[in-house]
Parts: structure tokens; C-alpha cells; sequence
């Protein structure tokens, strides 16, 4: 097909006259990328989490199929990493996009951790405290790199062949190509996990070979992200995608100035919640604001008077004391039942205030979440290696040293 040419005769592409992309040379290298790999591969799949790469990379592909300017592949999955604890514009856009996928007969499977590894459920039910960035940095890989892990050996085995692996990385966004992003949250404008394909993909077990991985808009730059997002993708002719409401919630006209990084609402890893404080600066998504409490609650939540302690008394079966005798540990019921509680306020506060403006209301936490959680506290569970009649750890106690000496309490 000639440059420029309409195709099917009516719908214009992104390479026709006033309408070419301004970043048309971006686009070009994406295309190039796809037809030099895509053939090689009859079954792709789609990584996206939401964000505003991921999300231009999809709209983009599916439109450049629609358009004829790339071969479908035989099969396309696109598999969406729902943490359940997304910010909700960004959790709001997906599910406008999965229904356009849906309406094109795109396979779109939603990726969740199961019910007792949800990040709320992990806390408030097992009594797991909330990730920091020193000890207990639990949480991307039990809700974004497992559950995508296990959809994708599902899917292989489903299929005969290998897959190619889209991913909506990009070489501008931090060092990608370095592995120890992989697990961390995201810097410089990156997203928590975005390296999640690089450690899941050549280490999983049974898949190995069978995945190859494409980035094809590894060289695009942040502000051709933006007019992809806010510009074309909303157009019919590219589309119709929902994806505006994506780079709003980045900060719209000042997105490519501030750090634009996204991860889980109130996530405690990150030292401020700038994706969440720009969202409720915008006046529509101002209803928002209590999100604001979770950050501070996860904080309290790691506090002494909340969780049990090791004595250090406790011996292994040799005899040697634990390498950390008197470490802190799981959240008392008590400290369940009050963090269960504040998340549900939030929930209602932010609900009310939705339906009293006909705004879109969240889901923080369903009525499965919440009934669980509050099985799992009446079962007195605790995680592996406690049993619960530990003391708190704010209780004043001698200090036991690793080699079992004891230094006891000055009173
Ligand atoms: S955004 Fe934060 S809370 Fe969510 S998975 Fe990443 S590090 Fe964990």
C-alpha cells in the first residue's frame, strides 16, 4: 500500500495528508519493528497495565491491524494486569478500553492475583504487613508478577508454538534494560514493575523459548506518548480509543512536565503519592481526595503497637538462636479490624460523594474482599511461623542478642 493511500478505500491512516502524525517518524520505527518480528509469530499477546504505555501501545497496535498497515497475527491476547488497587481514572479507562476491545472480538483477559494474595486481603485478612522499601517488599511480585506469570503459561498451553510479547516499555522512561528495576517501583517516570516481563519471561518455568518480546515503542518519547493518548487515539479515525482520560490522569497539559509515574493508590513504597495528589487537583476527580488516607494508614499500620513481636526466646531446633530474634511481625486482629474499617470509610466517603455528583464510583475493596477478610480474622489466621500468642511489639522486653545472650530490661 502506497503512503498516504486510504485504506479499505475509506478509513484515512495515520500517514494521510493533514492528518499525519506529527510523530510520524516514531510511528514509522513501530511499524517497522512490527512487520520485521510480527510474521515470525502467529500468536501475540498484549502486557498492559493501564498506564499510559502500555495503553498507547495497545491502541496503537490494534489500530494499525484495523487500518491494514500491519498482518493480524492468528490469534491476539491482551492481558490486562488488574492489581485491584489501581488509581481509579486509570482503573475507569481500562474498562471503557477492554469494552472496545470487546466490541472488536479482542480477546482481553483480566489478570488478577488470586483472592487470598490480593494486596488488601494479604494485610487485612492474613495480618501480613504493608510492603516498605527496607524488609517486606512483598507486593509486586505477588500482584503484578506471578499472577501475569501463570495467565501467560496458561494461555501457552492453550496454544500450539510460541508468542510474541508486546510490551509497552520504552528506553526514555529509566535504564529498562537494567534487571534491577525489575522488582522495584518505578523511577523517572516508570511504573511499579514495568520490568515485570524481563524477570518473568526467561525464568518461567515450562515457558522458556517459548516467548519472544517486542517493545515497538521502546524509542518513543514521553510527549509522543501524550499526543497519541490525548490527540489521535481519541479520534474515530485512529480509533475512537478511551485513552484521554489516561494522560489526564497524569496531569494533562502538565504531564510531561512532572514525574509521571503511576503505581498502586497510596502505595507505600513511594515517598509521595504525586499521580494521586495531581488526580484530585483536577476538579473532576476532586471526590477522590480520601484515597489521600491510605499511604498514612499503611504507615500506622507498621507501627510497634499494631503487630505481634518475637520474645527471642524462641530457639530453632538446634538450638541456635533466630537470625533476628525479636523481629516485628504480623498485625494483631485488633489492627486488621481498625485498617478493614478505615479502607471501607474511605470507600463509602468517596462513593457518596459519586453518587451525590454522578461521578463514576470506585471499588477499592468488593463485597468478596471484605467477606473474606473477615473470615480469615475470625479463623485466627496468622502468617506462616506465628502463632499469634506472640506479644505486641510495643511491650517492653530485655534484648536478646544472636548468639541467645540477654540483655535484660533496666527498670
Ligand atoms: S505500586 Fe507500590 S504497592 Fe503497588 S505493587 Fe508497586 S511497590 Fe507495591
Amino acid at each position: 500500500m502506497a503512503e498516504g493511500e486510504p485504506v479499505n478505500g475509506k478509513q484515512p491512516t495515520l500517514f494521510e495528508g493533514t492528518k499525519r502524525l506529527v510523530y510520524d517518524e516514531a510511528i514509522d520505527l513501530t511499524l517497522q519493528s512490527l512487520q520485521a518480528y510480527g510474521p515470525d509469530h502467529d500468536h501475540w499477546g498484549i502486557a498492559w497495565s493501564g498506564g499510559k504505555d502500555s495503553s498507547a501501545t495497545l491502541t496503537l497496535i490494534v489500530h494499525l491491524i484495523d487500518v491494514g498497515r500491519i498482518a493480524p497475527p492468528k490469534t491476539l491476547t491482551v492481558f490486562y494486569a488488574d492489581t485491584r488497587q489501581e488509581l481509579p481514572p486509570l482503573a475507569i479507562a481500562a474498562a471503557r478500553i477492554m469494552e472496545q476491545l470487546s466490541e472488536r472480538g479482542i480477546r482481553c483477559e483480566v489478570v488478577r492475583a488470586p483472592l487470598d494474595k490480593r494486596f488488601l486481603v494479604y494485610i487485612l485478612g492474613r495480618g501480613v504487613p504493608p510492603p516498605n522499601n527496607n524488609t517486606l517488599r512483598w507486593c509486586t511480585r505477588q500482584i503484578k508478577i506471578d499472577p501475569m506469570s501463570e495467565a501467560l503459561e496458561a494461555r501457552l498451553d492453550e496454544l500450539a508454538g510460541n508468542i510474541l510479547m508486546i510490551t509497552g516499555v520504552r528506553q526514555g522512561e529509566s535504564a529498562i534494560r537494567d534487571q534491577r528495576i525489575a522488582m522495584s517501583c518505578g523511577k523517572d517516570g516508570a511504573e511499579c514493575g514495568q520490568g515485570w516481563y524481563q524477570q518473568v519471561l526467561p525464568n518461567s518455568k515450562g515457558v522458556r523459548g517459548r516467548i519472544a518480546t517486542l517493545a515497538p515503542l521502546l524509542h518513543w518519547r514521553v510527549c509522543n506518548i501524550w499526543d497519541w493518548l490525548r490527540i489521535y487515539a481519541p479520534m474515530r479515525e485512529y480509533g475512537g480509543w478511551a485513552t484521554a482520560a489516561i494522560a489526564d490522569a497524569y496531569g494533562g497539559d502538565e504531564a510531561s512536565e512532572v514525574n509521571a509515574r503511576t503505581g498502586c493508590a497510596g502505595c507505600p513504597l513511594a515517598s509521595k503519592d504525586l499521580a494521586l495528589d495531581t488526580i484530585v487537583a483536577t476538579p473532576a476527580w476532586a471526590y477522590l481526595a480520601p484515597l489521600k488516607g491510605l499511604k498514612p494508614l499503611y504507615r500506622e499500620l507498621r507501627l510497634p503497637k499494631h503487630r505481634l513481636k518475637k520474645t527471642g526466646l524462641e530457639f530453632r531446633k538446634d538450638g541456635t538462636a533466630a537470625a533476628n530474634p525479636q523481629r516485628m511481625g504480623p498485625l494483631t486482629f485488633e489492627a486488621r479490624l481498625m485498617g478493614l474499617d478505615r479502607v471501607l470509610s474511605i470507600q463509602s466517603q468517596i462513593n457518596d460523594a459519586a453518587r451525590a455528583i454522578g461521578r463514576p464510583e470506585i471499588d477499592l475493596l468488593n463485597a468478596e474482599e471484605e467477606a473474606r477478610i473477615r473470615e480469615l480474622i475470625a479463623a485466627k489466621t496468622w502468617p506462616q511461623g506465628w502463632e499469634g500468642d506472640e506479644p505486641t511489639a510495643d511491650t517492653p522486653m530485655g534484648l536478646v542478642f544472636r548468639d541467645g545472650s540477654v540483655q535484660p530490661l533496666l527498670v
